[in-house]
């Protein structure tokens, strides 16, 4: 495929915009080459500007779950749009979109809505912090919550008791308070907890991790976090930014059946625009300004083209009964036909796989945390990469992504793609 276009694109953003993106992961530093630059999209596919057709299996890194430029949410953005695309005033549609969401999660009585998953995160443990008065919180390592200055802090064997800045800029004070356990090991988040009594606010948890492949939960692991925090005073906060709305109805809550006290949202609440939000029950809630002291506010908050966005698309999976398992069922297809052909061509590789996240590690190793998960990041991924790229498949330029299914992938694009990784596994 010729990518010309996309390259002279490229270069002339380098020099007016740092790296040539407005998010790093878009730049291809972990796979080489020069990215792609998208011209339209419609339904599974993506078109560059080349003139390149993609089947996209990034899907705008999760928010696009029923394929580019889905009609009710296209013509729902162009309605509003004529009306007037911010007030900074209270619309109908904010409570319309609000006791949507309410009744669609579980355990949840209020919600506040903000323009991105980063902003939902630093939010709800700001509120944490200010519901429970104590100042530390715990991550797991792998985990990404967003680039507030409490997450950047990076695994490390020093890193047990008190973290480290990984990204310069993140204060040691910041660091200190972010506690780093490793993912799916509950002793490990024990002796944190015993470590430092009385000290700990929240733990922060992607339910299903996504941001270093897709990592389930071990059986009972969000159960035994779950009763962790009950016994010390701790709120447990789910970051659903990428699970809501996306392996059920009621996001992982809904699917393990365990309450977190916060629930953070992003990606597919916007319908592909930029929205956040974080709900609980109104206990904790209303701790939050303007009923009580904790701080939190936007101006674009809640416009009228972002949340007709995500209303149209929450509707849309209020209402369509089989939407999670078509989706299930899909990426388990993919599963078995990735895995048939990877064994033919006897690649190493492991396969994780919950819902409609997927993501291929080439790695023999059972991948459970984020020292297992970097394994796979390695020479053959940025060969299967590429490889997929020549065939016209975009996957995520990078081992730690998940792969996200939309319901718009026929099983013919799904032969597709398993026919070309054949053809690719053939040159790993
Ligand atoms: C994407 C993501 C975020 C950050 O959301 P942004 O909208 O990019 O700020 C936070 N948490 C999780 C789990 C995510 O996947």
């Amino acid at each position: 495929m010729n990518y010309k276009r996309s390259s002279a694109l490229f270069a002339e953003a380098e020099i007016v915009i740092p790296g040539g993106v407005n998010s790093p992961v878009r730049a291809f530093k972990a796979v080489g080459g020069t990215p792609i630059f998208v011209k339209e999209a419609k339904g599974a596919y993506l078109y560059d500007e080349d003139d390149n057709r993609l089947i996209d299996y990034i899907n705008s890194w999760g928010p696009m779950i029923l394929g580019h430029a889905y009609q009710p949410v296209v013509d729902a953005v162009v309605d509003k749009a004529k009306k007037g695309t911010s007030f900074g005033m209270p619309t109908e549609i904010e409570t319309k979109i609000a006791q949507l969401a309410v009744s669609m999660v579980p355990n949840i009585d209020k919600i506040r809505f903000v323009n991105s998953g980063t902003e939902a995160c630093m939010s709800a443990v700001r509120l944490a912090r200010g519901f429970t008065g104590k100042d530390k919180i715990i991550k797991f390592a792998g985990c990404y919550h967003g680039h507030s200055d409490s997450f950047l802090i990076q695994a490390g064997s020093g890193a047990v008791t008190f973290g480290s800045p990984n990204s310069p800029g993140v204060t040691a004070g910041t660091a200190k308070d972010t506690l780093l356990a490793r993912y799916n090991d509950i002793d490990n988040v024990t002796q944190l907890i015993e470590a430092n009594t009385n000290q700990i606010a929240c733990i922060i948890i992607e339910p299903v991790a996504g941001n270093m492949g897709c990592i389930p939960p071990k059986k009972n692991f969000l159960k035994a976090l779950r009763n962790l925090c009950d016994k010390h005073n701790i709120l447990l906060i789910f970051d659903e930014v990428m699970t809501g709305f996306r392996l059920a109805k009621g996001g992982a809550q809904d699917l393990f059946n365990i309450n977190a006290d916060i629930v953070c949202f992003g990606k597919v609440i916007g319908g592909g625009l930029p929205v956040g939000a974080f709900a609980a029950r109104n206990e904790i809630m209303n701790h939050l300004a303007p009923l009580g002291p904790v701080y939190q506010a936007g101006t674009l908050s809640g416009n009228p083209l972002a949340m007709a966005a995500g209303l149209a698309m929450l509707n849309e999976l209020n209402n369509d009964a089989e939407i999670f398992n078509r989706l299930a069922e899909k990426t388990a297809y993919l599963h078995e036909g990735i895995t048939q052909v990877l064994n033919d061509n006897n690649v190493t590789h492991t396969i994780n796989r919950m819902g409609s996240m997927i993501s291929v590690h080439f790695d023999e190793a059972e991948v459970v945390d984020f020292e297992t998960a970097a394994k796979g990041n390695n020479e053959t991924f940025k060969t299967f990469f590429h490889g997929l790229l020549n065939e016209g498949i975009y996957i995520a330029p990078s081992a730690f992504e998940t792969w996200f299914i939309t319901d718009a992938l026929t099983y013919d694009d799904l032969d597709f793609t398993i026919e070309a990784i054949g053809r690719v596994a053939k040159t790993l």
